[in-house]
C-alpha cells in the first residue's frame, strides 16, 4: 500500500479509486481507452471529494499511472 496524505482541505481520509475510462489524453486526438487512477478526499461535503461511482465529483486527480497521481495528490497537501 503507498500511503496518501490526508486531505489538504478538511483532513479527512484521501481515497484512491482505479477505473477504465475513455478519456482525451493531453495534446492527443481522440479518446484513448484505459485504466486510471483517481484521488480524492472521503468527505461528500468537501469540495476534493471524489464518489466512488465518480458521478459527484468536483476537482478530480487522476492519472494512468498510479505512482504519479498518489505524488501530485501528497505533493498538494506541503
Ligand atoms: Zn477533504
Amino acid at each position: 500500500m503507498i500511503e496518501l496524505k490526508p486531505c489538504p482541505f478538511c483532513k479527512s481520509e484521501a481515497r484512491m479509486i482505479s477505473a477504465v475510462r475513455w478519456l482525451r489524453l493531453n495534446g492527443k486526438r481522440g479518446r484513448t481507452r484505459g485504466l486510471y487512477w483517481y484521488v480524492g478526499c472521503s468527505d461528500p461535503e468537501c469540495i476534493l471529494y471524489l464518489d466512488k461511482e465518480l458521478k459527484n465529483t468536483r476537482l478530480i486527480f487522476l492519472s494512468r499511472s498510479r505512482g504519479l497521481v498518489v505524488r501530485r495528490w501528497n505533493r498538494r497537501v506541503e
